[in-house]
């Protein structure tokens, strides 16, 4: 097993990677949507480019990088939704450092496209690093302000995972073939997503529930805010196996506080990486529950159910919604102006 077994159902990405190996540039530029393999690429690449035998999964620095750990792979996540001048400091001095070990050290940026007004800053440091820097930038999508850093990088696309390769990688965790093809579909091409799910037995309750709105409208307002009610609950409701999954994870850092003391616990960025998780999950969740609510007036169309017209524009409003959604998730009045609007449909 070498590095690169764990990065799951992306052969092209693994190839691109493994052959940079050989004698890498200055930067890379990761770009896929959250969940797609782009953050165990990075981990891949960056044991490779450390390990003498170019990623063989079994040396001190490959298992080091593997458990986080080698002082040489150093991860830097921003905080908030926005990076901060501090926070662009601290990658500047990070990328001056000289390696703790050997000759050479990867920076790994999680989550650049939050970069925003700093990205000037960063420019010159990501453009020429000392040499003994690689810099690999992740982003789920390359916006305005990281144009110009992405032209300095050499940019590798991650795609969203097909249904198989997600649907095979759950079956290889050892989730049951039924169990796995409800979570790929309800997963938007998410592994991390499509993992929580498997572990989820609320999926297809709360699938047939987004599904049943349509048949619940009967143009009153009344309907409305009960069913828009129900959805958020439903939605709050989806973090638990999440929020369950946290528990375990801060349960075993007061066991190692206990043992080797808080500093160095990494506590805080726990807690912080928890937060973005949950906020990540009732976006991811309320996505799926769009998604199944346009297919539901998709399929109507397709049985030639409805008015062509108004099933058109529902499918087009449900679309819009879900943009401004994941822009402002507590969207209550976006949900109940969406569902105000929408045709009743007939079982
Ligand atoms: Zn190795």
């Amino acid at each position: 097993m070498t590095v690169w077994s764990a990065v799951e159902g992306q052969p092209g990405v693994v190839a691109q990677l493994q052959a940079a190996t050989v004698s890498p540039v200055h930067a890379y530029l990761l770009v896929g949507p959250p969940g797609a393999g782009a953050r165990a690429a990075a981990d891949a690449f960056g044991a490779a480019l450390l390990c003498p035998h170019g990623g063989c999964g079994e040396c001190r620095d490959c298992r080091l990088v593997a458990a986080g750990e080698h002082p040489d792979v150093v991860s830097f996540v921003p905080a908030g939704a926005s990076l901060l001048r501090a926070e662009g400091e601290e990658i500047v001095r990070l990328a001056m450092r000289t390696p703790v070990e050997g000759r050479r050290k990867v920076l790994v940026l999680h989550e650049m496209h939050k970069v925003s007004v700093i990205a000037p800053m960063l420019l010159k440091t990501i453009e020429e690093p000392p040499e003994s820097t690689v810099f690999v930038v992740l982003a789920d999508h390359v916006p305005p302000e990281l144009v110009t850093i992405a032209s300095r990088c050499v940019t590798i696309e991650v795609p969203p995972l097909p249904l198989a390769a997600l649907e095979a990688a759950l079956v290889a965790d050892g989730t049951d073939p039924a169990t796995a093809a409800v979570a790929a579909a309800a997963s938007g091409g998410n592994l991390e997503r499509a993992r929580l799910l498997a572990t989820d037995t609320g999926v297809a309750a709360r699938r047939e529930q987004w599904a049943t709105v349509p048949r619940r409208l009967d143009g009153t307002g009344a309907a409305v805010v009960v069913l828009v009610d129900e959805l958020r609950t439903l939605v709050e409701g989806a973090s638990a196996p999440l929020v369950a999954q946290q528990e375990a994870e801060v349960a075993e850092l007061e066991e190692r506080v206990a043992q080797y003391g808080e500093r160095g616990s990494g506590r805080r960025r726990l807690e912080e990486a928890h937060k973005r998780a949950l906020r990540r999950n009732r976006t991811d969740e309320l996505r799926f529950g769009l998604a199944t609510l346009a297919g539901g007036y998709g399929r109507a169309l397709a049985d030639g159910r409805g008015e062509v017209v108004e099933l058109v524009d529902a499918v087009r409003a449900i679309d819009r919604a879900a943009e401004a959604l994941l822009r402002n998730p507590n969207g209550t009045l976006l949900l109940q102006a969406l569902l105000l609007g929408l045709p009743a449909l007939s079982a």
